[in-house]
């Protein structure tokens, strides 16, 4: 048990003496490094990180970051990267899944450099995420059509039906023009 904790605490960079802390006497990166700690414990195939450096300074994320993907080398895990952060997601992102309305819309490598669906090449233009909805008109909602359908300046009659995701290139996509260009 004892060689158990060490290794554990090892792994996450935290000294023995932390590990009798309170939470309220840790911060907030010991925390995460606690948790991540507690989350590896069972030696997990996939480790699902949502949005794990949210609440950090950005030295904080910074560490976090790179202990993650020292944890999967060190015990050969993959990781689920859970983020609204473009930057971080270009940092930590092998692969990458653009997500609209619950609905992933374009997959693959070099996504955020490279985009391929309206959606992304919406979003890695504009330098505030968070504020990109708010700002664009809303049409009338089509049941049955594209996820993206009521923002879109490309639809055309076929996106009434939602498209499947299709291989385009060198990576996946959800739009009818993209799979047929
Ligand atoms: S399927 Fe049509 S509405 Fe949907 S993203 Fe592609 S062009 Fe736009």
């Amino acid at each position: 048990m004892e060689e158990e904790l060490k290794r554990l605490l090892g792994l996450v960079e935290l000294k023995r003496e932390q590990a009798t802390r309170y939470p309220h006497q840790l911060s907030g990166g010991e925390l995460q490094r606690a948790v991540i700690a507690r989350a590896i414990a069972l030696e997990p195939a996939l480790l699902i990180c949502d949005e794990p450096t949210s609440m950090l300074d950005v030295s904080t994320q910074a560490s976090i970051v790179h202990l993650l993907k020292k944890l999967q080398q060190d015990i050969s895990c993959a990781l689920l990267f859970i983020t609204h952060d473009k930057g971080l997601a270009r940092v930590v992102g092998d692969r990458t899944a653009v997500m609209f309305a619950g609905q992933i819309v374009e997959e693959g490598r070099g996504v955020l450099d490279r985009p391929y669906h309206p959606f992304t090449r919406r979003l890695t233009s504009s330098p505030d995420s968070d504020s990109l909805l708010s700002s664009e008109p809303r049409g009338t909602k089509v049941s049955g059509s594209c996820v993206y359908y009521q923002f879109c300046p490309e639809k055309t009659e076929k996106c009434l039906l939602s498209p499947e995701m299709k291989e385009y290139k060198d990576r996946r996509v959800r739009c009818h023009n993209v799979s047929h260009a």
